[in-house]
């Protein structure tokens, strides 16, 4: 039992979870380590949500609402950290989650499905019957009524290969990654630099906002929308944690 009291204790619950994944056979070994270099970024930003992040959620939400096929796509620590908020954001966005992986299995599939069904997603998509052109490795496996026909992708702990040529395959990419200097983090479309574990419920609560809202509301936020400006603001944070203080 981890103490309320521990000044990190989100952050170890956070652990226990993807722990906990692991021993479900939801997460795999290479996602722990995925989670460390995530944690290392988390710590320099302070383990909160900073203006450019929620700048880039609010664009997302606006982006996922505006498409006509967007999709959700989750992996292993994704699902063992937010499944049921997941589900809620899959729900009012309109948006199945599709489960897909980089280690892929078609037995990790399923539990990583039966997982996010258990947690109340009543849109899950893990058929893995289509393939996207140009991936070698095995993230290339799709749903043929998910992110293969999908305009906008949402995509999180993403590796930076698939983004590219999921840009290449015409789709808007929207990544949630805590490096803002990973491959993924420079060729989304819209980056958000925060936890997945605080970006999901924050654009829960965006997304029950912005549905009451006009597309023309909508369309004007993404057009005034700059992710390089975002990612330099990323950056910045990054350089002053390390100004020595005066
Ligand atoms: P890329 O392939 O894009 O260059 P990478 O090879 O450095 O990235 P991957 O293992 O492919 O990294 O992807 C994992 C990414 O997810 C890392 O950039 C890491 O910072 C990020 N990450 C890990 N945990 C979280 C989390 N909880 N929330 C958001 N991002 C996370
Ligand atoms: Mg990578």
């Amino acid at each position: 039992m981890i103490p309320k009291s521990h000044p990190r204790y989100e952050s170890l619950i956070t652990r226990e979870k993807l722990v906990e994944g692991f021993r479900e056979g939801i997460v795999v070994p290479e996602g722990l380590i995925a989670h460390g270099r995530g944690e290392a970024f988390d710590y320099i930003f302070g383990e909160k949500t900073r203006d450019f992040a929620l700048e880039a959620e609010k664009a997302a939400v606006a982006a996922m609402l505006l498409s006509e096929k967007p999709v959700i796509s989750v992996n292993g620590n994704a699902a063992a950290l937010v499944a049921e908020r997941l589900s809620e954001l899959s729900e009012i966005l309109k948006a199945p989650l599709e489960v897909n992986v980089f280690h892929w299995s078609r037995e990790r599939v399923e539990k990583i499905a039966k997982w996010l069904m258990s947690k109340g997603c009543k849109n899950v998509l893990y058929a893995g019957d289509a393939e996207i052109e140009g991936i070698e490795h095995l993230r290339r496996i799709v749903d043929s009524r998910g992110i293969l026909v999908a305009d906008t992708v949402m995509v999180m702990l993403e590796d930076g290969d698939r983004c590219e040529i999921l840009r290449r395959h015409g789709k808007r990419v929207i990544a949630i990654d805590l490096n803002p200097l990973s491959r993924t983090a420079k060729m989304a479309d819209i980056t958000i630099v925060n936890n997945v574990v605080r970006a999901i419920p924050e654009m829960i609560e965006i997304a029950k906002e912005f549905t009451k809202k006009d597309e023309e509301f909508l369309k004007s936020l993404l057009e005034n929308y700059d992710n390089r400006e975002v990612l330099s603001r990323a950056l910045n944070a990054i350089a002053s944690y390390f100004k020595p203080n005066d």
